[in-house]
């Protein structure tokens, strides 16, 4: 078999070794099955007992009560920054958001088509290098709800408190962190993540809803596949869900679950990352622009000194068994995703190959 590198990639990103091979052990035939999870009827018994151990396993691991609904949908996070307008506002309906980043900034704009999305705060004045703090009087008082981004993937910052909201429910877009640090669903009225970051494959995005605040009926005009009704009747299978990705979720949340649960996750995500931010904020060479109270564990962006100097890192890591290492577009500089299925061996090597860097090109 090839060789398999240490993966910093931002999404899709790195799985768990164990689960991987337990989906290679089924991959031809799931057991009792006579084939494939790939191959058969979602309105089987076998794919009804993969999703129902899947949703069942992720309300453990986030003690989700019955007043929610758990949804696995197809459209990713961008699904999303359209769908809660058209679920939680009628057209034209005033809507709060924070925009703390560039994906907070995209589900604005696509409130913006629905309603009035009022934006509450930004720190785009700073290309994004902290969370903004607002007042709940900052808000209007005709908002259906407010919307934050919980972690900048991109800019490697995370909401560690959460805003002062007062009465207005809270959504949040916890794509980047979710499973990866506690985050207690009864703060919210709606959370949702697109699984490729932290929880699995590319193509489900995990809706934690609660049920009360899903408009019914929604204006006429929104399409049905764009409606959380009738997926919350028919448990995500008004349509063919994405079998594939909904049973490789259900696997890492397993996985999970057998490390010690979201507690454990959180433990070592803040071990991985504080080995990073140390050795940076101690470095003359790496420099991390965001405000230390406000910085991610799952992301940790960081520069070094020059764009050639950036490119010979993105190069020489790949020598070194690092991929995908690169910042994004949007910042420049480089990234390091540590989500849950990247082991503290990974960022060992990763901080090795730093030090190693920075003697040779200081
Ligand atoms: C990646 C990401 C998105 C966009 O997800 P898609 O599945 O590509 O639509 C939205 N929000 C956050 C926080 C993300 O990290």
């Amino acid at each position: 078999m090839e060789k398999r590198s240490y993966n910093f990639a931002a999404g899709p990103s790195a799985l768990p070794l164990e689960v991987l091979k337990q989906a290679q052990q089924d991959i031809l035939c799931y057991p009792g099955a006579g084939c494939s999870v790939m191959e058969m009827s979602h309105r089987s018994q076998s794919y009804q007992d993969i999703i129902d151990r899947a949703e069942a396993s992720l309300r453990r691991l986030m003690n989700i009560g019955d007043e929610y609904a758990v949804l696995f949908l197809q459209g990713g996070g961008t699904g999303q920054f359209s769908m809660v307008p058209m679920n939680l506002a009628h057209r034209g309906d005033t809507t709060a958001y924070i925009v703390s980043g560039n994906f907070a900034g995209k589900a604005q704009q696509e409130a913006a088509r629905w309603g009035n999305a009022v934006i509450v705060a930004s720190s785009k004045e700073s290309n994004f290098t902290y969370i903004p703090k607002i007042k709940a009087s900052d808000i209007p008082a005709d908002a259906k709800y407010l919307h934050i981004c919980g972690n900048n993937t991109i800019f490697g910052s995370t909401f560690n408190s959460l805003p002062d909201h007062g009465k207005t429910p809270l959504v949040a877009d916890w794509s980047s962190a979710l499973l990866g640090k506690e985050v207690n669903v009864n703060d919210y009225d709606l959370i949702y993540a697109g699984a490729q970051k932290n929880l699995g494959p590319a193509g489900m995005t995990v809706v934690i809803v609660k049920k009360s605040i899903v408009l019914d009926p929604v204006d006429d005009v929104v399409p049905i596949i764009m409606r959380y009704k009738p997926q919350i009747d028919n448990g995500s299978m008004y349509n063919t869900p994405p079998c594939w990705s909904i049973y490789m979720s259900g696997l890492v949340f397993d996985w999970v679950e057998a490390q010690g649960g979201v507690k454990e996750m959180e433990r070592r995500n803040k071990i991985k990352a504080a080995a990073l931010y140390d050795y940076i904020d101690a470095s003359a060479f790496y420099n991390n622009p965001v405000a230390k109270e406000d910085r991610s564990i799952t992301n940790v962006v960081f520069t070094v000194p020059s764009k050639e100097l950036t490119d010979k890192f993105v190069a020489e890591a790949k020598e070194n068994n690092i991929i995908n290492i690169k910042g994004h577009k949007l910042v420049g500089g480089l990234r390091a995703s540590i989500y849950n299925g990247v082991s503290q061996e990974a960022v060992s090597a990763l901080l090795d190959f730093m030090k190693k860097f920075e003697k040779e090109n200081q």
